[in-house]
Formats: C-alpha cells, structure tokens, sequence
C-alpha cells in the first residue's frame, strides 16, 4: 500500500546534551519537518531518494543498509528500514522518497525529522511510536555512527501540538515522558528560531568528545548516570581521589545544573512565569558557552543581541558547534529582535541569519495511506 508520512523538526526548550547522561530535557516539535512517499515494489529490493541538495539516490537489500555498508545521507534513510528489520518490524520492499523543509545540520534536527518520516510511512502507522523512536535511534547511532542520545528521536516522534515533553532518561533506553503545556502566544510571546546558518554534522568529533568526558567525569564521580548526580552530591564527590581535572568538572557541572534548570523551568510553566523560563534559559546558554563549550561566536553574537533587543531569554538549541539558537520574546519586540541580530551579523560581514517561529507542533504522523489515520 502507498502511504505518505510526516514528521517534525524539534527544538529543545532546555536540557542540553543531557539526554545521553541520563538526564532531562524539554523539546518541542515544530511546525518544519520531512514528509516520506513510500510505495511497494515487486522486486525485493529497496529504494530511497531525497530533494536534498547532493543527496544521491539509493538502492539495495537491508542487508546492504547494515553499519559499515552504507553512508552519507542513505545511511539514515535506509538505516532506519535496516533498523525496523533488526527490531524485528516486517518492512515489504519500497521505494521511498522524501522531501524536507528543514535545513540539515542546523540544530532542528533533520536527522530525525527524516529518520521517523520514513519509519511512519514504511509501517503505515502500525506499529507503536516506542518501536519506531527505537529503530531510528539504532539507525543513527549505529548505522549512520553518530553518538547522539535519544532525546531528537523521542522529541520528532511523541510530540503533540501546544505542548513540551518532558523526557527524562533516567532509564535510558526507555524514556519517560510526559507533557507539559507550552503556549507562548497566548502569553503575547513569541519563541524565535534564529538559524546562524553555520552547519555541523553530528557525525563529526565534537559531539563524540563531549560524550567521552562525561562519560570520565561519570567514571572518576562513580556516578552512573551523571545526570542523577544534584549540585550538591557533585560538589561532595568531588574531593579528595575522586577529584575531577579542569575539563570534566566543567563538564560536569554543565549537565548537572542543566538537569536542574530543566526542572525548574518546569515548574516556571506550571506559573506561567515566563520572566524565570527566560532566565534559566540564558543561563543554560552561559553553561553550554562557558562549561560545556560547545558555543560558538555566531550562536553567542545571536543570544546577546537578542537579550539586548529585549528577549525574556535565549540559548543555543540543539548540539552545538554551529546552527539554531531560540528567544522567547515579546510579540511587539519580535521586528525589533530580528533587526538587531541581522545587524550584528551584518557588521561581522557573516551570512544572513534565518528567522522562523518556533510554535509547538504535532509529533510524526501519517498522511494518508492507512483507513486510521492517526
Ligand atoms: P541535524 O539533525 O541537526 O539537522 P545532523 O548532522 O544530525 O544535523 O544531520 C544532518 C544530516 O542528515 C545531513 O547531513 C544528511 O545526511 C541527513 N539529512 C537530513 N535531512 C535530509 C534530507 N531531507 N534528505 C537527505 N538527507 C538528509
Ligand atoms: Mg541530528
């Protein structure tokens, strides 16, 4: 049967390369995502294609689709038919062909956004969304060989409109997750997405090296997961033997001030006290700039113009080393904000950002193809 699916892009409210550390995060989806055609073939074989600039076509088996046989982009697209086969999900054979409104490498996450547009319309919406996050997450990490943790897949895939999940991994592999209101608008704000334009690829070194620290900080702490650590447990561990080197306590500190943020950010929604939801964004930004460095001159240039132009708060979104920060902003500023930061860029002779609004939107679903659509 043909069918065609949809899925997000996502923006993390708060909660930084906390996912893999057992920690919390706060993502919402947004309204630019991926759509997937998939049809049936006769032949027993596999196809998948994309509008994506350079993106070459694909052809092959699954077994062709396994880690160490594929790469570049195919990699996450016929990865994630690999991964549904792995987890024992009947994939027919397909063609596949997907075109996306989300820009690769900005920190939206269009990884995921691809990876689950392409699990919904492969098993037409029949199997459920804990499956399928887990099938993509096999994908990337394993298939595509980028170590990020769950949080993205999680995100594209659960979200609902008007709402931030809550995801907590402090079980890991199966995260809980719970949703928490998130209307902006109706408090006269607006979530601005600021793309700095400057690309990463999550399957470059950076984000494998922050997680390698943790993962030492963790080792020294005997903390497992480091994101369970509070503020206070760290302060004590780390003395004496157990004591951290400049980098992991840096490291550290990020995550486990970060888990708190999340929290209290929480609760600053259940306020609508949107003045507080600001600041600890702004401070998570500062933790992610300073602990966590994963910053970079144009994500800073954004987040200072923005807070100077009259933002409630602002950060980096997503992994880092490049691509979207957000601000929270009231509606009336929104002109205002976006000339300030343009000009900043301009005045550094760097690319024009991109300006888009961040509203909470549905997680991935299927269009058509199925009697129940969902
Ligand atoms: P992000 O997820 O933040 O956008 P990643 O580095 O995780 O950045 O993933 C970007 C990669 O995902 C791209 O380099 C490309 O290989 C793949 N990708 C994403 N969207 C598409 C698409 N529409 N078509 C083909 N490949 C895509
Ligand atoms: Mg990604």
């Amino acid at each position: 049967m043909e069918s065609t699916a949809r899925a997000p892009g996502r923006v993390n409210l708060i909660g930084e390369h906390t996912d893999y550390n057992g920690g919390l995060c706060l993502p919402i989806a947004i309204p630019a995502g991926t759509t997937a055609h998939a049809r049936p073939r006769p032949d027993g074989r596999y196809r998948v294609s994309s509008t994506m600039p350079g993106a070459e076509p694909w052809e092959g088996s699954l077994d062709d689709a396994a880690p160490g046989r594929i790469d570049g982009w195919a990699a996450y697209a016929a990865g994630t038919l690999w991964a549904l086969r792995e987890l024992d999900v009947a994939v027919p054979a397909l063609e596949i062909a997907v075109d996306a409104d989300v820009p690769p490498g900005s920190g939206l996450s269009s990884s995921a956004s691809l990876e689950a547009a392409v699990a919904v319309a492969a098993t037409v919406g029949r199997v459920p969304l804990d499956v399928l996050v887990s099938a993509c997450r096999l994908a990337e990490n394993d298939v595509v060989g980028a170590p990020t943790g769950g949080l993205d897949q999680t995100a594209v895939l659960h979200a609902r409109v008007g709402h931030a999940l809550l995801v907590d991994f402090a079980n890991g592999d199966e995260p809980a997750i719970s949703e928490v209101a998130f209307d902006p608008a109706d408090a006269g704000l607006d979530l601005v997405v600021i793309d700095t334009r400057v690309r990463h690829a999550h399957a470059d070194g950076g984000y494998g090296d922050r997680r390698a620290e943790c993962e030492r900080a963790a080792h020294i702490l005997q903390a497992r997961p480091l994101g369970a650590l509070t503020t206070g447990e760290l302060a004590s561990r780390d003395t004496g033997a157990q004591h951290l080197d400049g980098v992991a306590r840096r490291r550290a500190r990020h995550v486990v001030r970060e888990v708190e943020r999340v929290r209290d950010a929480v609760d600053t929604l259940a306020h609508h006290d949107w003045a507080a939801f600001g600041l600890l964004m702004t401070a998570s930004h500062h933790s992610l700039r300073d602990d966590f460095e994963v910053s970079c001159d144009e994500l800073d240039v954004a987040v200072d113009a923005a807070l100077a132009a009259g933002a409630l708060g602002a950060r980096m979104t997503g992994g880092g080393f490049g691509g979207c920060a957000i601000a929270l902003v009231p509606r009336d500023h929104t002109p205002r904000l976006r000339r300030a930061i343009s000009g900043a860029f301009a005045a550094r002779t760097w690319q024009r950002p991109d300006f888009r609004r961040g509203s909470p939107a549905a997680g991935a679903r299927l269009i058509s193809g199925d009697d129940q659509v969902r």
